[in-house]
C-alpha cells in the first residue's frame, strides 16, 4: 500500500466514522478507525522487521514478502545481487592475477614510490630471503643493503638492470634487479636469479678450455715432428727413425680425429631433436659390436656373452650402437690382459631391458662415480689418453640413454671391476620377435 492509498484508507474510514457518529450519535466508528490504523501500524512494523532480518541474512537469501515495500525491496535485492556478482568477478580476477604473479619464475615485489614493500611473490621471497610476516611494509633498502643498490635507487635511472652479488649463509649467487615505476604511485622490483645462466656460462667456458687443451697436446706433438722432419739435414734421419716419427704423427692425428668425431656426436645428440624411433633388432646390433670389439681385444680378454635374441627396442639404431660400443670399448681399456668381460642383454624381472657390461678391471673409487658422465671427466687423465680415450664416451652414452628413456647405472669397486648398465624403460621394450632382413 503506497502513501496515497494509505491516506485514502484513513480518509475513507474517517468519513465512515463521521457518518456513524452523525447517524447513530455513537463514537463506535472512531473506535473502528483507531483499530484499523493500529492494525496497519502493526503490519508495517512486521514488514520493517522482516526487511531488517533480510538485510542481515546471507547474500543469496531471496527478499521477503513485505507487502507495500515489495517493489522497493525487490529493486534493492536486484542491485545487491548485481553488486555481489561484480565483487565475485573482481575477486576471481584478482585471485587469478595473484596466482599468476606467484607462479612467475622471476621475482616480483610491489612497492610504494618510497620503496615500502606492499607484496611479493614466491620467487622474490626465495631470491631476496624475504619473510612475509616481517618484511611487508619494510623499506626495500633495509632489506637490500648493498651500496650499489642504494646508488642505483638514488640515480633514478632504472632503464638498465643492476647485477647484484648476494652473499647469504645458504650460498653466494648473483641477481639481476630492475626497478620499474608503474601506475601513479607504485614501483615494481623485478629480480632474476642468474645462478643457472652463470653455471651454463662456466660449463661453456670449461668446455672450450677442455677442447682446446685436448687439441693442443696432439697438435704440439704433430707440429714438433713436422718441424724435425722439415729441418733435419739430408741423411740425418734413418729410414726407421722416419717411420717411427710418421707412426707417432699418425697416432696423434687419429687422436684428434677421435676427439672431433666424439665432439660432433655429442653436439648432434645435444642439439638435434630425438630421431624417429623405429623397431631396432638388438641382437644383430650386438653381434656387429661383438665382432669389432673382440678383434680389438685381440685375445687379451676372456669374453662371455649372454644375449636374449628376441628382446628388442624402439629406438635409434645408430645411437644405440654408439652407446653399446662405448661401454664395450671402456671395458677393454680399463681391464688388464687376461681379465674377464661379461656382456648381458636381458629382460629384468620388472619388465625393463638391460644391456650390461661387467669387467674385472681396475674399478673406480666411489667418489668419482657421480661425475663419470660429465664431459671430459676422467679418473686418470694420463691413462685414458694413453689408451686412446677422449673423455667423452660416457657423456655420449648418457645422452643416448636420456633420449631412449633409459638409465645409465654404474656399479664399481676400486681394484675389483665395474658394471655399466643401460636400463631401458618398459615402454621402449618390444617383446615380439622382429622380422629379420634376409
Ligand atoms: P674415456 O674416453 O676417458 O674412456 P669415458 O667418458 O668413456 O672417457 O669414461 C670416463 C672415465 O670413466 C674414464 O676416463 C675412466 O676413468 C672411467 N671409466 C669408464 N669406464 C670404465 C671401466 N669400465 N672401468 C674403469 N674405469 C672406467
Amino acid at each position: 500500500m503506497n502513501w496515497k492509498r494509505t491516506l485514502l484508507f484513513v480518509v475513507f474510514w474517517s468519513v465512515i466514522a463521521l457518518a456513524i457518529q452523525y447517524r447513530w450519535q455513537t463514537s463506535l466508528g472512531w473506535v473502528a478507525l483507531s483499530l484499523a490504523t493500529g492494525l496497519l501500524l502493526v503490519i508495517r512494523r512486521r514488514h520493517a522487521e522482516r526487511v531488517a532480518r533480510w538485510i542481515l541474512a546471507p547474500d543469496d537469501e531471496p527478499h521477503p514478502d513485505v507487502g507495500p515495500w515489495d517493489d522497493a525491496v525487490a529493486s534493492l535485492y536486484r542491485r545487491i545481487r548485481d553488486q555481489i556478482a561484480t565483487i565475485q568477478e573482481l575477486e576471481e580476477t584478482s585471485t587469478s592475477a595473484m596466482a599468476a604473479g606467484q607462479a612467475l619464475p622471476v621475482g616480483v615485489v610491489t612497492l610504494t614510490t618510497d620503496l615500502q614493500i606492499r607484496w611479493f611473490n614466491l620467487a622474490a621471497e626465495k631470491q631476496l630471503h624475504l619473510l612475509p610476516e616481517h618484511d611487508l611494509g619494510q623499506n626495500l633498502q633495509n632489506i637490500i643493503r648493498a651500496p650499489t643498490f642504494a646508488a642505483y635507487v638514488k640515480s633514478g635511472n632504472w632503464s638498465d638492470p643492476l647485477t647484484l652479488k648476494i652473499n647469504h649463509a645458504s650460498g653466494n649467487y648473483s641477481l639481476l634487479l630492475r626497478l620499474v615505476p608503474y601506475a601513479r604511485d607504485r614501483t615494481l622490483l623485478i629480480t632474476r636469479d642468474l645462478t643457472q645462466i652463470e653455471k651454463l656460462e662456466t660449463t661453456r667456458r670449461d668446455f672450450v678450455a677442455n677442447v682446446s687443451h685436448e687439441m693442443r697436446t696432439p697438435l704440439t706433438v704433430l707440429a714438433g715432428f713436422v718441424e724435425t722432419l722439415r729441418d733435419a739435414p739430408e741423411g740425418a734421419l734413418s729410414a726407421s727413425q722416419r717411420e717411427q716419427y710418421f707412426g707417432l704423427m699418425s697416432e696423434q692425428a687419429q687422436r684428434m680425429q677421435a676427439l672431433v668425431t666424439d665432439l660432433l656426436t655429442l653436439s648432434d645428440l645435444e642439439t638435434s631433436p630425438s630421431a624417429e624411433f623405429t623397431a631396432v633388432p638388438i641382437s644383430p646390433l650386438i653381434e656387429t659390436a661383438r665382432s669389432q670389439i673382440e678383434a680389438l681385444s685381440a685375445g687379451r680378454h676372456h669374453w662371455e656373452w649372454q644375449i636374449e635374441p628376441t628382446l628388442n627396442l624402439a629406438g635409434n639404431a645408430s645411437e644405440l650402437a654408439s652407446a653399446f660400443s662405448n661401454l664395450l670399448t671402456n671395458a677393454i681399456r680399463y681391464t688388464p690382459d687376461a681379465g674377464t668381460i661379461r656382456v648381458k642383454w636381458q629382460r629384468q624381472a620388472d619388465g625393463r631391458a638391460s644391456f650390461s657390461v661387467t669387467d674385472t678391471g681396475i674399478g673406480i673409487a666411489s667418489e668419482h662415480l657421480p661425475r663419470l658422465s660429465e664431459r671430459f671427466y676422467r679418473v686418470d687423465r694420463g691413462r685414458s689418453r694413453a689408451l686412446g680415450g677422449t673423455g667423452l664416451g660416457l657423456a655420449i652414452t648418457k645422452h643416448v640413454a636420456m633420449r631412449h628413456d633409459a638409465l645409465l647405472d654404474v656399479q664399481s669397486k676400486l681394484g675389483q671391476g665395474s658394471c655399466f648398465s643401460l636400463v631401458f624403460d618398459n615402454a621402449r621394450v618390444l617383446r615380439n620377435p622382429l622380422p629379420t632382413s634376409p
